[in-house]
C-alpha cells in the first residue's frame, strides 16, 4: 500500500511489543503519517522468536511475581505454517542470501523467523522508532489521551502522553494450565510448554503430554527421542481412545482425557488404562494477559479467556479509538493478519476510515458472539478464526482500501494443517501442494514488478 498523500490526522501513537505484530504496526501507522514509540522490553526485535534456553523459575508459571521470560520457543521448533503464507505481503519470507547460517527450508527452524524479523526491520527501518529494554508498566486514559508509563533497565521510570495507543504484546507468555483432577496430591513434576526448552531432563521418564496440536504434538516427539515412555493425552478424543504409534520412536502412546491423577504417583486416563508417571508436560495453551492495562472497567478477560468487549478483536467500542490490539486473534495467517489490522488501525487514526458509532459496535459484537454460541463453539475459542480467517481479513481489507488476502494463502494453511493433524511426524518435509507453491511465488515476482 502506498503511503497516504494527505493524511487528515497525525496522531502520536504507542505501540507496546517489537514483536512481529509491533514491527508491522508501526511500519503502517508511519506510512499513514503518524508519529510512532515502539516499547519493548527485549534488547532486540522479533518477540516470541527470541529464543532463550533460560525458562521461567516456576515450571507452571503460576506465580504472578516471577521474573518472566517471554518466549515459548523451544530449541528444536520448526515454524508450524509453510514459510510463504506465513510472510508480510510486500516482504515475503522466502530464502534470502548464501549466508550458511540461513535455513531455506519450507517449514524453517525458530532462527529463520527471527532473521526475516530482523530483515524487516532493517528494511523498513523500524529500529528507530524503537526503545529497547523498555517495559511499560502502566496504560491508562486521561482526558481523551493515554498515560503511558514505562521503566527502563536502569530502573528509571517516565510518563509520557499518547494520543492512541496500540497493544502489540502477544499472548503466549501466560501459561493456561488444564484442571487435572486430583493434581494437587500428584508427586510429580508439571511443567507448561511455555517453559519446555529440551528434551535432556526426561531421559528415562515416564512423561505425560496434555494436549496434541502444534506444541503438544511436537513436545511428545521431541521428548519421546530420550525418554521411557511419553503417552499423550487429549480431549478431542473419543473416551475409549488408546493407540500405540510406531513412529517416529517406540514409545509413545495417545490416550483420552485423564480421569484422575493419584497420589501414588498413578494416571488414570478415561480410556481405563493407567500409567505411573514422572513428569506431566501442559500443552494447554495460554492466557490473555495485559497487566499493564487500566481501562477503568471498560474491558475484561473473562474465565473463559474472551476479551471484551473488542469489536473484530481489535477496538474496545468505548475506548475506540484510542485504544486498540493488533494481533490478538490465534490460529491463522498471523504476519499477514497483524499487517492487514494494523492497516486499519492506521487508516482510522487518520481519519481515513471511519468506525461505526459505539452501540452499534456493541450490536455487532452482540450478534458475533451469538453467531458463535448458535454454532456450538466454545467460548474460549471467541479468538480463535480458523477458517473464517479469510473472511474476516477481507473485511478489514476492504474497509481499509488494502488488498484482499491471496487465496493462495488461505488454502496453504488449510492444507498444512490437514497434513499437520493426519501426519505430524513429516507434515513439514512432505507435502502435496506443489501448485499453491508455484502460485505463490509468482504472486511474489509480480508484486516485484
Ligand atoms: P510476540 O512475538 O510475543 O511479541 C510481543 C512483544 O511484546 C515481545 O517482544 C515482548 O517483549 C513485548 N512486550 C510484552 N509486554 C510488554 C510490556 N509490558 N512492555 C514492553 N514490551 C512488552 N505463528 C506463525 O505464523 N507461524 C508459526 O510457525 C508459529 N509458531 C508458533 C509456535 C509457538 C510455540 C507459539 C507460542 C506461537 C507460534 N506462532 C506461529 C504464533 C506467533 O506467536 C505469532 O506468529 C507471532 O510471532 C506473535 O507475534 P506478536 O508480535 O503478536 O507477539
Amino acid at each position: 500500500m502506498a503511503p497516504a498523500q494527505n493524511p487528515i490526522i497525525s496522531r502520536h501513537v504507542a505501540v507496546i511489543g517489537a514483536g512481529a505484530a509491533g514491527l508491522v504496526t508501526a511500519r503502517e501507522l508511519r506510512r499513514e503519517g503518524h508519529t510512532v514509540v515502539v516499547f519493548d522490553r527485549e534488547k532486540h526485535v522479533g518477540g516470541l522468536w527470541i529464543y532463550s534456553p533460560k525458562a521461567e523459575s516456576d515450571p507452571l508459571g503460576l506465580d504472578p511475581t516471577r521474573p518472566i521470560v517471554h518466549s515459548s520457543v523451544y530449541e528444536s521448533l520448526r515454524t508450524n505454517l509453510p514459510r510463504e503464507c506465513m510472510g508480510f505481503r510486500d516482504f515475503p519470507f522466502v530464502p534470502r542470501g548464501d549466508d550458511v547460517s540461513r535455513d531455506p527450508r519450507r517449514y524453517p527452524s525458530h532462527k529463520e523467523v527471527l532473521a526475516y524479523l530482523r530483515d524487516f526491520a532493517r528494511e523498513f527501518n523500524i529500529e528507530e522508532m524503537i526503545r529497547f529494554e523498555t517495559e511499560v508498566v502502566r496504560v491508562e486514559p486521561v482526558n481523551e489521551k493515554w498515560r503511558v508509563r514505562s521503566k527502563n533497565s536502569g530502573g528509571f521510570s517516565d510518563d509520557e502522553i499518547f494520543d492512541n495507543v496500540v497493544v502489540c504484546s502477544g499472548h503466549y507468555t501466560e501459561p493456561n494450565v488444564a484442571r487435572v483432577p486430583g493434581v494437587k496430591s500428584w508427586p510429580g513434576k508439571q511443567i507448561h510448554s511455555h517453559n519446555y526448552r529440551v528434551p535432556g531432563p526426561f531421559k528415562n521418564e515416564v512423561v505425560v503430554v496434555i494436549g496434541n496440536f502444534a506444541s503438544g504434538a511436537d513436545i511428545s516427539r521431541d521428548i519421546a527421542k530420550v525418554a521411557k515412555e511419553v503417552h499423550i493425552a487429549s480431549r478431542s478424543s473419543d473416551p475409549a481412545m488408546y493407540e500405540k504409534l510406531s513412529v517416529p520412536t517406540n514409545n509413545l502412546w495417545t490416550h483420552s482425557e485423564i480421569e484422575t491423577a493419584c497420589e501414588d504417583g498413578s494416571i488414570v486416563f478415561k480410556n481405563g488404562k493407567v500409567v505411573y508417571a514422572d513428569t506431566i508436560v501442559y500443552c494447554t495453551g495460554y492466557k490473555y494477559y495485559f497487566p499493564f492495562l487500566e481501562t477503568n472497567g471498560y474491558m475484561s478477560i473473562d474465565e473463559d479467556n474472551r476479551v471484551e468487549p473488542l469489536y473484530k478483536h481489535v477496538f474496545p467500542p468505548a475506548l475506540a479509538p484510542g485504544l486498540s490490539f493488533v494481533g490478538l486473534p490465534a490460529m491463522g495467517i498471523q504476519f499477514v493478519m497483524f499487517e492487514i489490522q494494523s492497516k486499519w488501525v492506521a487508516a482510522v487514526l487518520s481519519g481515513r476510515v471511519t468506525l461505526p458509532s459505539q452501540e452499534k459496535m456493541m450490536e455487532d459484537l452482540i450478534a458475533s458472539y451469538a453467531t458463535l454460541e448458535a454454532l456450538g463453539v466454545p467460548k474460549r475459542h471467541t479468538h480463535r478464526l480458523g477458517k473464517i480467517q479469510c473472511k474476516y481479513l477481507n473485511w478489514i481489507a476492504e474497509e481499509c482500501g488494502c488488498e484482499l488476502v491471496e487465496p493462495w494463502r488461505g488454502q496453504q494453511v488449510d492444507r498444512g494443517y490437514e497434513r499437520l493433524v493426519s501426519n505430524p511426524e513429516h507434515y513439514r518435509d512432505e507435502w502435496d501442494d506443489d501448485d499453491l507453491i508455484e502460485e505463490a511465488y509468482e504472486d511474489f515476482a509480480r508484486k516485484k514488478l
